[in-house]
């Protein structure tokens, strides 16, 4: 097969033109066939094979002739039935499965598993999650942009393909465009290069939907955040929906210019939250699901997937490959999923995320807990309303930290470890009898674990 020759080939181009443009520009080429010395390809965008003819149609047909070696001009077409290029259809060829997408566009590609079904909703995600889905919808732009933000691996992504898979197939007629903010300055770059700044821009502008992942990549990247600017006002004054995504606030990214701050902040911005065990709990049973549909024969002992949610708090994707891992070593091992095998395949995993909580937070928050002084709460007075909160904070600096019960002592003012031996039995005791004391202390630890 010719394409699986172009297949090998073409990896020889990356040598030669690099990885990013090899990525950019050749790996979206799809070779048809080769007829009377001309290799046709395929080509998501018209855009995409001026570029490619104008920049590496010799280093292309160097290759090709390898194939066939007279081989001498190269065309390119789009192979749509798109309405808004109507003219292409008659030079294009049958469309085939490995065609790309239709998209006129060239979108970033779509993780497939990244859908509104898949993702798990729970009290820290779930302003994004409407917000992402009442975009999807395709109607009426109500907030412009919408923009997303929250640390690593809370989701964000997720939410950004899920809502260009949703229009994608609900609304096919608009051009939905969705790419990292390094891939918009990378073709930013491209167009000053080769001197195709209004080929950019008419692409840019002629979108129905922008989507630009992590746009705090494009802080103190001056000429970039000028076109960025630029474009985004063009789209917003068409009525057009920008949808953005970045680990912080608008106001908080640095180096981004004021003007281009509170234009992002004009829309609606939500944030995803770090997430909470509950949630954790359930992105976990729902990935469950997922690893046995290629393990269908195993299965999670109860406690299992609490303990992961407990102990693995960094983030969702840290969880994933947790469990990814736990899958696949079960099944090589022949062994049942349980504690004691979660415990051996993930130790390293389980020691990285090791809550670092200190005892000094643990008297601070305690403190702010009960409402006492930090400095009443490891002093020398025995009055019940500093003992209590004391002997809680000592628990909780038992339980949650490595320190010996010695060092604790020493941390509430020089204390004797049988002090804090005695206090943290206290607590213990309490936990069972007091309702209240039980809820605080739940309340504590989670907050303390965040
Ligand atoms: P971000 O872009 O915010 O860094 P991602 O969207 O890439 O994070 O998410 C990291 C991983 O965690 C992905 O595999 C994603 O599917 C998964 N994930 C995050 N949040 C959820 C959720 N609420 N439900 C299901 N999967 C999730
Ligand atoms: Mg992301």
């Amino acid at each position: 097969m010719i394409q699986d020759e172009w297949g090998q080939l073409s990896q020889r181009l990356l040598k030669s033109v690099g990885q990013n443009n090899f990525k950019t520009w050749i790996e979206p080429l799809n070779l048809r066939d080769i007829q009377d010395g001309i290799a046709t390809f395929h080509v998501p965008t018209n855009f995409l094979g001026n570029y490619v003819s104008q920049n590496f149609s010799d280093a292309i047909l160097h290759e090709l002739r390898v194939i066939d070696t007279s081989v001498c001009r190269l065309s390119f077409a789009v192979p749509i039935q798109s309405p808004k290029h109507p003219a292409m259809q008659k030079e294009a060829a049958p469309v085939s499965k490995a065609a790309p997408a239709s998209s006129p566009l060239n979108t970033a590609p779509l993780d497939k598993r990244f859908t509104f079904d898949n993702f798990v909703v729970g009290k820290p995600n779930e302003l994004a999650h409407a917000a992402a889905k009442r975009v999807a919808e395709g109607g009426p732009v109500t907030f412009n942009p919408l923009f997303l933000y929250g640390g690593v691996g809370l989701g964000k992504t997720h939410l950004m393909h899920a809502i260009a898979s949703e229009l994608q197939t609900t609304r096919p007629d608009m051009n939905v465009l969705y790419l990292s903010a390094e891939q918009f300055m990378y073709r930013f770059v491209q167009a000053l290069r080769v001197r195709k700044m209004m080929d950019f821009k008419e692409i840019f502008r002629s979108v129905d939907v922008l989507m630009v992942d992590d746009v705090q990549f494009i802080a103190g990247k001056d000429s970039t955040q000028e076109e960025f600017f630029h474009t985004f006002n063009a789209l917003v004054d068409q009525n057009k929906q920008i949808i953005l995504s970045a680990d912080r606030a608008p106001g908080e990214i640095k180096d981004l210019e004021d003007r281009v701050k509170s234009r992002l902040q004009c829309g609606l911005v939500v944030d995803l939250h770090p997430t909470d065990y509950e949630l954790r709990l359930g992105i976990l049973q729902s990935k469950v699901e997922m690893q046995q549909v290629n393990y269908p024969t195993l299965q999670v002992e109860d406690g299992v997937l609490e303990f992961l949610a407990h102990r693995i708090s960094t983030n969702v994707r840290v969880l994933e490959g947790a469990l990814t891992r736990l899958f696949a070593f079960a099944s090589l091992v022949g062994r049942e999923i349980n504690l004691e095998l979660t415990q051996d395949c993930l130790a390293d995993v389980l020691r990285a995320s090791e809550r670092k909580i200190t005892v000094e937070e643990i008297q601070r928050k305690v403190s702010d807990h009960y409402n006492i002084r930090l400095s009443d709460m490891i002093g020398p007075k025995r009055l019940r309303s500093y003992a209590r909160p004391r002997q809680v904070a000592m628990y909780l600096c038992k339980h949650l930290t490595s320190r010996s019960l010695p060092e604790i002592g020493r941390r509430f003012g020089g204390r004797d470890h049988t002090t804090v031996m005695h206090g943290v039995r206290r607590i213990e005791e309490l936990k069972v009898q007091d309702g209240q004391i039980a809820e605080d202390l739940e309340l504590l630890r989670r907050s303390l674990e965040a």
